[in-house]
């Protein structure tokens, strides 16, 4: 299953937890593992706080800090800050799955982390019936 998000700003985090909630739903899946993947080269998939916004803003400040757009990069696209910061994050996760919903810490969310926006992006989910 793919589920599409449009991104805003050249640097995004946006919360995908309700998209694969909902699309575990739909699979009627009550006990697995859902693997949530990035079908893309500059966006990258996390696990991290959705409570405090402060939190992604964090992420992206300190991630523009260790990676700066701009930095004698040899790749011609100019988007090589991009390439880097999602090999950094990597493209997928593994959620586990009980009672048909995504087990997730109270503050836990799921981000599609963009680091060459604004674009559509496609987020592929597998799931593992147990
Ligand atoms: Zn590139």
């Amino acid at each position: 299953m793919i589920i599409n998000i449009q991104t805003s700003h050249r640097t995004d985090m946006v919360d995908i937890t309700d998209k694969i909630e909902r699309a575990v739903k739909e699979t009627g899946i009550t006990t697995g593992i859902v693997h949530v993947y990035s079908m893309h080269t500059t966006a990258a998939i996390t696990i991290n706080e959705n409570a405090d916004h402060d939190v992604k803003t964090d992420i992206s400040n300190t991630l523009d800090k260790l990676i700066p757009w701009e930095d004698n990069y040899r790749h011609t696209e100019g988007n090589s800050a991009a390439h880097l910061k999602t090999s950094l994050i990597g493209t997928s996760e593994l959620v586990p799955i009980a009672n048909g919903k995504l087990i997730m810490g109270t503050w836990q969310g799921v981000f599609l982390c963009e680091f060459d926006g604004p674009r559509h992006r496609k987020v592929h989910l597998t799931f593992l019936k147990s």
